[in-house]
């Protein structure tokens, strides 16, 4: 999957594979997504492929299937927006208009309580591992969509905006390839150091 997206009126992506989640709330009022938060997610962990990750935003989660979902994910509700595969297929769970659960207790430059107003992505990948080219085209290209339809103004990891409790997406991240793809200012990645901003 590559190229441009699109967002229709209701904050999804046509051409995402649609899988809905039940878990999200709507935004507070006035607030609008300025922000783009990056994560990694893989289940179970360092494992790539299957559907784990959809059940577990949809809640059909077999958490008897392993013993990670068994005492790390029982009862657990969350979600993203976005999930982007090994390769590069993208999937919405949730509207870009509504809360997803994806980023817990965070700061982004103390401003908390960061799903409020942001975005989540999550790329089917570890912090263990390089992501692929293909899911780099795919978040660029999903990048630039949400950033002509909603007022974006930063992009951050996980591990940003929650810092001691979350890693993601770690050291594999590319955040100055991620820069150039989508030709954005280094203004927009406020994290990123000033010598990989130029
Ligand atoms: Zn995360």
């Amino acid at each position: 999957m590559s190229g441009a997206f699109t967002v229709d009126a209701d904050g999804w992506v046509p051409a995402a594979r649609k899988l809905p989640s039940p878990n999200f709330e709507a935004r507070p009022q006035g607030a609008v997504p300025t922000l783009i938060v990056v994560h990694n997610i893989s289940l179970p962990p360092n494992e790539f492929g299957g559907t784990a990750i959809a059940e577990l935003f949809q809640n059909t989660l077999d958490c008897d299937a392993h013993p990670y979902y068994d005492t790390q994910l029982r009862g657990v509700r969350v979600s993203a927006h976005f999930v982007i595969r090994r390769d590069g297929a993208l999937e919405q769970f949730v509207s870009c208009d509504e809360r997803a659960w994806h980023a817990g207790p965070s700061n982004f430059f103390g401003r908390e309580r960061c799903n409020d107003f942001s975005i989540g992505i999550e790329l089917e990948g570890s912090d263990t591992t390089a992501f692929e080219a293909a899911q780099y085209r795919t978040l660029a290209a999903l990048v630039s969509a949400l950033q002509a339809r909603y007022p974006i103004d930063a992009l951050a990891g996980h591990s940003d905006i929650a810092p001691g409790r979350k890693t993601d997406p770690g050291p594999y991240f590319e955040w100055p390839r991620l820069r150039r793809d989508t030709s954005l200012d280094g203004r927009y990645f406020p994290y990123l150091k000033f010598s990989e901003k130029r």
